[in-house]
Formats: C-alpha cells, structure tokens, sequence
C-alpha cells in the first residue's frame, strides 16, 4: 500500500483542463476557446517576429547564462518600470518604485501575496466578482485572506458599478483591491475613465491599497500607454500601489515566465527597503528568475526600432481580435430572430468575451458543438478565426434558446 493513499485525486484546472478536453475531441470543427493565448487567423500559435530578432540578437552575442541576481535582469527591471509608468513620471525618476522580476504574472502576484502575508498579517484584499480564478489560489496559498466586491451585471452583462464602489466602501480600512489594469478577465468589461476616478476616490476615502493585475498591456486596445491609463491615473494621485506585470500575451511569451512585482512608494527610501524584503522572500521560493524572457524584453524594449516593430505587431493582434469580435456580433444579430440584444459584446474589450452563458449553456456548447470554453461563460476570442464566427455564433444562439 501507498504511502501517499490518503492523497486525493486534485480536480483539473478549470482554465487548463479545457485545452486536454480539446486535445482528445476529433472533430473537425471543434475550436478551443478556454486558454488565453493568441492564435493566428489559421488557429496557430504565433512567435512574434521582434521576439525571433531579439533571439538572433542574443544569439550573436554569445552571452552567457550565469545566474542572475534574485531581483532579476537590471536592464529589465529599468524598461519593465518605465514601460509601465512611462519613463517621464516622477515615481521613475524619483525612484519610488521596487521593481522586481517575477515568473510571469502569476509569480509576481505570488510574490506580492507574500509581501502582504508578511507585513500586513491579517490585511484582506478584495477582489471582483468574478475574476481571474488563480487570483483565489495564489492568495490561499500565501495565506491571505480575501473576499470579493461585486463586479459583473448579469442583468446588462455590463458593470455592476455601484455595487462596487459600496462594496470597496465597505470592506475594513487599508484592504487591498485587486485592480485589472485594462481587459478584465474573465468579463472583458471595464471601467470608463469617469468610473475609474471614482473608484480611486472611495480607495483613497478608505486608505486601502490598490492592487493591479497587468496582465495585457498594449494587448487590449493595441495601445501601450492607452492600456496604462487606470493605473498612471492612480499614481497621478501620488498613491502608494502594487502592479504585477505579464509578457506572456503583449509579446507571446507565455512560456518564458516573464513579469514584474513593482510597489509604488512615498519615498525612494521605503521602496529601497521594500526591494530588499521582495528579494528576501523570492531567495527561498525559487532563488533567482529565468534570464531568457527578461533579455528578449530588455532588447526589444530597448531598441528603438525593435520597439516600433513591437508596437505595430500588438496592434496586429489587438485587430484581428476585435475583428473577430466584430464579426461574432454581426453574426449573431443577423442569425438570432429572437431580438436579443448584443451589443454588449462590442463593449467588452480585450482577448476575452463574455457570453452570458451559464454552465448548463455552456455544456451544451461543448458537448453539442464541440466548442470548449470555461462553465462561467468565458470565450476566447483570440482562438476564434473569421472563418468559424458564423459558426459559433450558430452555436451561441442554439444554446442560449
Ligand atoms: N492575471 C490575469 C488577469 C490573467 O488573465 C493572466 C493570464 O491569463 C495572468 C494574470 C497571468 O498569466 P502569466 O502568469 O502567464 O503571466
């Protein structure tokens, strides 16, 4: 008999077990629309030409592959900030912020996570209802309580904004709020700038601390700086906040683990300080981070004409996906004879839409149509092709009815 008999089976990842379901179906319309991860107009992965010039680059010069220090790539560190908050603002050239290199988005929020075990024991962060779903994982893990704040009108499918400013209102004191930067996952629906001060005033009012996920950065309308705005506007107000940063889906770095932990302070002294204890608890957990991802960053975002090709790339995504997009609308106003509405679906931004659907509808999706997509809804659109929206869209409206 096993010593390891009492473990259990762990239930499949709710987001990645979809992509094994996938796998297995040989149908041949079948279409995977659970992962976020960007696929061609042919429904292949795609490595982004400034990527394969940055490896060519680091290639030529040979470099080595000695360990790199716990906080990661220096010049990383410097362009993953300034990228962020533009190179031009004060928090930068102050040096108010503690910029540490994660694994990706998920590791920065690890990290983060830890940071606010350790030095606000007993603090909770709120977070919207629904969200990314490793949110709750990530911050049980590190033993962080948390609750959520109403976020989704299933009514409109559109933002339930008042219940989330009450509910920000009304968690304890100095809670930290778990921002999306841009595209919420897993609804597509975001605040309008006018929305978006407001939320800061009630954080403010409450002396809590914003939390941002950065997960698509240029990714979600195509523009760098346009996708920073919520968390630039919250720094314009000199507040102190934590942004975990991801390359995975702005330069299809999904497998190279790279991102950022960057803590916004009041003073170049504190951010010092909370540098060195983000270094303290990364040591033990993974001891330093992966160079590959870090260097193709550092080259592509330090070069200026890699740069521009960067940028006319994303907005090459950003397109065909809010093609695709628009598509999927057209489609089902003109097959749906039921008079449903479905704009909403032209409101929501970013890699994912929102359907409405709920599990059982979601079900039949999957098992009828043999398209795969998480039980809350959720479909990616960057796995859609405009080959296939008439297609879904068929799927959507038989569904639904
Ligand atoms: N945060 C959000 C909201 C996401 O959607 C994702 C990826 O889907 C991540 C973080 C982290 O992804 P990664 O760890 O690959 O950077």
């Amino acid at each position: 008999v096993s010593r390891f008999e009492g473990i259990t089976m762990a239930p499949p990842d709710p987001i990645l077990g979809v992509s094994e379901a996938f796998k297995a179906d040989t149908n041949e319309m079948k279409l995977n629309l659970g992962v976020g991860a960007y696929r061609t107009e042919e429904l292949q992965p795609y490595v982004l030409n400034v990527v394969k010039k940055a490896e060519n680059l680091m290639l030529e010069r040979g470099e080595n592959k000695e360990y790199l220090p716990i906080e990661g790539l220096a010049a990383f560190n410097i362009v993953t900030a300034e990228l962020l908050f533009g190179a031009a603002n004060s928090v930068i050239q102050q040096q108010r912020v503690a910029t540490v290199q994660g694994l990706s988005g998920t590791g920065s929020l690890r990290l983060a996570a830890a940071l606010i075990e350790r030095y606000f024991p007993g603090a909770k962060v709120i977070m919207s209802s629904p969200t990314w779903g490793n949110h709750k994982n990530i911050l049980n893990d590190a033993g962080v309580p948390w609750s959520e704040y109403r976020y989704y009108d299933p009514k409109t499918v559109g933002l339930d904004f008042d219940g989330m400013i009450s509910d920000i209102k009304a968690a304890p004191e100095g809670s930290f709020v778990l921002l999306h930067g841009c595209a919420h996952n897993p609804t597509g629906i975001d605040p309008t700038p006018e929305q978006w001060e407001k939320i800061a005033d009630v954080i403010q009012e409450k002396n809590h601390i914003p939390f941002f996920d950065v997960a698509y950065q240029g990714f979600a309308s195509g523009s760098l700086d346009a996708d920073a705005s919520s968390v630039r506007s919250f720094v314009a107000r000199g507040m102190e906040l934590l942004v975990a940063q991801s390359y995975s889906k702005n330069l299809g770095l999904y497998a190279e683990r790279i991102g950022a932990i960057n803590v916004v302070c009041s003073s170049a002294d504190a951010a010092e300080r909370v540098k060195s204890q983000l270094k303290r608890l990364a040591r033990p957990m993974y001891s330093n981070p992966p160079i590959h991802g870090a260097r193709i960053v550092a080259n592509v975002v330090g070069n200026p004409a890699l740069f521009s090709e960067w940028k006319a790339e994303m907005e090459l995504m950003a397109g065909r996906i809010k093609n695709v997009r628009q598509k999927l609308y057209d489609s089902l106003s003109a097959k749906d004879k039921s008079g449903k509405d479905w704009s909403f679906i032209l409101k929501q931004i970013g890699m994912f839409s929102f359907t409405g659907l709920n599990k059982a509808q979601s079900d039949n999706m999957t098992n009828k149509w043999h398209v795969y997509m998480t039980k809350d809804g959720r479909v990616s659109l960057a796995g859609l092709s405009s080959a296939k929206c008439e297609y879904l869209a068929d799927a959507i409206i038989d569904s639904y009815h």
